[in-house]
Formats: structure tokens, C-alpha cells, sequence
């Protein structure tokens, strides 16, 4: 079933998880595993993030370097046909357009049709680690919104069918000049035939409801589900505004720098305060609530437990 649909239908917001694939050399029952504990919730699909190749500088004999790129992850493809076939569940695998020419792309959607998925989100993807900028593969994708069009062109000629979700940032794309212009850019990819949107983690909900109110006025009409991550050590205050460009509460950054040598205290005040930010939104009207996992399910299954 679409998530288009799955939004329609639904009669109350659900939670919605976002799973990393696991790196190379985890078994298949490893995998189900780290999965299972979400099912509990009846979560109606599962999103698969995609991650580009790294760059790995390897020593040669005669003292120089050369550069390779390396898959250090399981593919999206691979996790979702797994969690697909073992829990009968949807799943939305994420399309990153960075490193990827439109004959691949087409090759990965024709994969995905072949596989009966029917949900993406389409995304740009980032700069390889090194690189000051983004580049696109020669004839590649600059923006999401020329992906979009691609899924929506690759559907037309290959009696396809996709729901297309994008990414979009309450706290603004750290490319963009101004919220204002990354709004439009939002704008853009809805107009290209996104089908809703899944925003970047935040950690006030203020920020969220004034960016809904904002996106609404530019005349972005699609669902809009917010992101959340609970924060679970002190040190990511520290690393999450630089990794997403994001603020975080002075109230949560000081609770946990004065916490900051008891991993069990932050984890608590991470896991509260992800679990009332979420309280909030389902009482604001929100269709669902998109988690990031990142890999551990403890403190996301204790929020869903007290939320839904
Ligand atoms: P875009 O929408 O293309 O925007 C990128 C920048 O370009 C923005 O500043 C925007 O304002 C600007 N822009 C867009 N269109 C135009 C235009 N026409 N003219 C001028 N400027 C324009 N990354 C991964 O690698 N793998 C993942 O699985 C992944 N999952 C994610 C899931 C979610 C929900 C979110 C929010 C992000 C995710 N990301 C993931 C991160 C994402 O790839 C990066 O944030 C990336 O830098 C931007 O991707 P985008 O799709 O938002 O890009």
C-alpha cells in the first residue's frame, strides 16, 4: 500500500521508523532482530536509509596513495527485501541522487518495481567526506526535485508507481540562504510530484509549528510528518548541531551537561524529553511521527510505549 494511502486512511497519527542498514557481515536474523522490538507498535512501514560510498585512501608499495570508494553498509535494496518478506510490512526505501547517474537510478527503480515496493523517499544526498560542495554525477541530480521528476518520468515509460516523499528542514538547509528560499525549494519538489514530506530531526516544537504554519502560507498542501530523535548522550550536544545543522534547547542542553559523566541520567533526559516533544505533537495534529533509530531501539520503544 502507498503511504499516501496509509495517510488517508489512518484514523489516528501512527509512529513511523527510520532504520540504518546494518554494516557488512551482520546475519539476517541480526537484522530481524534489531527490527522486531518496533513491530510491537504496528509501525505501517519501515524506512530504509541509503548511504553513499566512502572514500578509503589505500598505501601502495612504492609509497603513494590511491583512492577507492567503499560500501561499508548492507544495500537499502537487501534490508528491504529482507524486513519485507519477514514481517509483511511496507517499506520505504530512501533514493539518494549524490554519486548516482539517472541509468542507475532507473536500474534501482526497476528493481523496486520488480520487488513490488511502491514507496520512496527521494532525496539529494550529501558531498563525499572531503569534498567543500556538492557535486551531481555528470548528467546526475543537483537538486531532489529533478529526482522527483525522474521517478514521476520513469513511472510514465515503465507503467510504474510510486508515493514519493521528500526531506525538509524546520531549522533550514544549511545550504540554504534563508528559510524563505529553502521553503520555495520545498515548494518545488511538491510541484514536482512529491506526495508528502518527512521533516529533519528537531528538539522544539515550535520550530516545527512555525514551519508547518510557513509551508502552508507558500501553499505546500501535502502531509507533513515531523522527525524525532531522542538524544541519549551528552556529548551529542555537542555533535548533532554540527552533523544537522540544528539548535538545541538551552533547557536539554544544560539538564544534560549537568549530567554529562551519568550515561544513565542522559539517556533519561534524552528519552523524556524526545517522549513529551512527541505527547505535544499528536495533540497538534500531526499525521504521524517519523523516529531516526540510528541503529538502537531501547529508548525509541520506551517513547512509543508512553505515546501511542
Ligand atoms: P534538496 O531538496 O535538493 O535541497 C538541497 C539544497 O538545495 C537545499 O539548500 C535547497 O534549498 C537547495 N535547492 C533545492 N532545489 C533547488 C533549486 N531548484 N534551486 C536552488 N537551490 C535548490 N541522506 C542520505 O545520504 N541518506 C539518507 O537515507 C537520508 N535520509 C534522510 C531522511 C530525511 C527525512 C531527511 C530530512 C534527510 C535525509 N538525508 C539522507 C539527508 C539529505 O540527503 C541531506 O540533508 C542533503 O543535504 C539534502 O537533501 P534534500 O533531499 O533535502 O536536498
Amino acid at each position: 500500500m502507498k503511504i499516501s494511502d496509509i495517510l488517508s486512511r489512518s484514523a489516528k497519527p501512527f509512529p513511523s521508523i527510520e532504520i540504518v542498514p546494518p554494516l557488512k557481515g551482520i546475519t539476517q536474523a541480526e537484522l530481524i532482530a534489531s527490527v522486531e522490538p518496533f513491530m510491537e507498535f504496528r509501525p505501517p512501514y519501515i524506512n530504509v536509509t541509503c548511504h553513499r560510498d566512502e572514500v578509503e585512501f589505500r598505501p601502495a608499495l612504492d609509497g603513494t596513495y590511491t583512492r577507492h570508494l567503499v560500501r561499508r553498509r548492507v544495500s537499502e535494496t537487501a534490508v528491504c527485501s529482507v524486513i519485507q518478506s519477514h514481517f509483511h510490512t511496507e517499506v520505504v526505501p530512501h533514493l539518494i541522487g549524490a554519486g548516482m547517474t539517472r541509468e542507475g537510478m532507473e536500474n534501482q527503480l526497476q528493481d523496486l518495481k520488480f520487488m513490488g515496493i511502491e514507496n520512496v523517499l527521494a532525496l539529494r544526498g550529501d558531498c563525499l567526506a572531503g569534498e567543500k560542495r556538492f557535486t551531481p554525477e555528470p548528467g546526475g541530480y543537483r537538486w531532489a526535485s529533478q529526482l522527483v521528476s525522474d521517478i514521476r518520468r520513469f513511472e510514465r515509460e515503465q507503467d510504474a508507481s510510486f508515493c514519493i516523499g521528500v526531506g525538509a528542514y524546520p531549522e533550514k538547509h544549511f545550504e540554504a540562504p534563508n528559510l524563505e528560499m529553502d521553503i520555495d525549494n520545498l515548494k518545488k519538489k511538491v510541484d514536482a510530484g512529491a506526495d508528502y514530506i518527512i521533516t529533519q530531526m528537531f528538539f522544539d516544537n515550535r520550530v516545527f509549528y512555525a514551519f508547518r504554519e510557513r509551508c502552508r502560507a507558500a501553499g505546500i498542501t501535502v502531509p507533513i510528518i515531523p522527525g524525532l530523535k531522542p538524544l541519549s548522550t551528552a556529548r551529542q550536544v555537542e555533535t548533532l548541531p554540527e552533523a544537522f545543522s540544528l539548535d538545541i534547547p538551552v533547557e536539554l542542553a544544560s539538564e544534560l551537561a549537568r549530567h554529562a559523566s551519568d550515561k544513565a541520567a542522559c539517556y533519561e533526559i534524552g528519552a523524556r524529553w524526545c517522549a513529551a516533544q512527541c505527547a505535544d505533537l499528536l495533540r497538534n495534529g500531526v499525521p504521524a511521527v517519523h523516529f531516526y533509530t540510528m541503529g538502537r531501539a531501547d529508548n525509541i520503544v520506551g517513547i512509543l510505549r508512553a505515546c501511542f
